[in-house]
């Protein structure tokens, strides 16, 4: 088996994560409208979260992250990094993420309601202009395995938000490759997943004005790996993020790529994936929620 890791922990902003690539086109949306603040949210450790808040003072605007649950006993990892950024942050008092949805929309129109002129960016930056991003960097990875003439079986990816599992689809299609894009659900069911990527990749296409025809059996979503829930570590995360940094130097993060590293190894093992192939590991970041990790390793 021969991995290639595409390297997006390393996107060079705000230490990385793809939603560098997202930001890249969600903060330039909030400039052209003339925003003076953004409003996301998630959980404590959202790297989409400490990113957005970089991406936002770096263009001169303010950051309100919502965060669901009660503030924790100590700021580490991310949620240090939100402070040092100075972002306001406001938490919902309960674990029901559809509530840090609402809290996010009353925020804004409560800065509206104020004067300021928010721009709202959804948990994860999953909108077309996120996807599009992603659309892009299958372009990128499509030219640097040109000129490396390798010709990989399988993209691995961590399948959060949508955002970036529809990009990657729409990118394939958009280059006019094929591709067997396996997704590693880490919190949502995958009947949620498909509907979000089916709608993603429809409004992507709509948006750009080009026909994206995706088969609905090019949606694969494996949910084996989430273990206890969304944000909780599993053993066989542990081992993998062990295993990759002692074999190559590489941080994988406890919420998102170590669980799909534990499904790559586990699939393999299984048979699923032949033991011959070429995978493409896409490692969208998250080392710095390691720091709020500690007591799990
Ligand atoms: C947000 C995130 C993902 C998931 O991306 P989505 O577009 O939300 O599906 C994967 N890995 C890391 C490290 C992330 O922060």
């Amino acid at each position: 088996m021969r991995v290639l890791f595409k390297r997006d922990d390393l996107t060079g902003f705000a230490l990385g994560g793809n939603k560098a690539r997202k930001l890249e086109f969600l903060i330039a949306d909030a400039m052209a409208k003339k925003a003076d603040v953004v409003v996301t949210g998630g959980g404590p450790q959202s790297n989409h979260a400490r990113m957005t808040a970089a991406a936002a003072r770096q263009a001169g605007m303010d950051a309100v992250l919502v965060f669901s649950g009660n503030p924790p006993a100590e700021s580490n990892g991310n949620l240090l990094l939100d402070e040092i950024l100075g972002a306001e942050l406001v938490y919902t008092k309960t674990e029901d993420t559809s509530e840090t949805d609402r809290m996010i929309e009353r925020v804004t129109a409560g800065l509206e309601a104020q004067g300021r002129r928010p721009y709202l960016i959804p948990r994860g930056g999953s909108t077309v202009l996120g996807c599009i991003s992603y659309l892009l960097a299958v372009a990128e990875l499509r030219k640097q395995l040109a000129a490396a003439k390798i010709e990989p079986d399988y993209d691995f990816i961590t399948t959060g938000s949508c955002g970036t599992h529809a990009g990657i689809l729409a990118g394939y299609k958009y280059v006019g490759a094929t591709a067997t894009v396996v997704g590693i659900t880490v919190s949502r069911p995958v009947s949620e997943g498909r509907q979000r990527i089916v709608k993603l990749v429809r409004d992507t296409a709509n948006f750009l004005g080009t026909p994206l025809p995706l088969d609905l059996r090019e949606i694969i979503i494996k949910d084996g790996y989430i273990g206890a829930g969304y944000g909780i570590i599993t053993p066989e995360a542990r081992e993998a993020i062990r295993e990759v940094a002692r074999l190559e130097g590489i941080f994988l993060d406890p919420v998102y790529t170590g669980k799909t590293m534990a499904a790559l190894i586990d699939m393999t093992r299984r048979g699923e994936i032949p033991r011959g192939s070429t995978v493409v590991f896409w490692h969208t970041g998250g080392a710095p929620g390691l720091f709020g990790h500690a007591r799990d390793f």
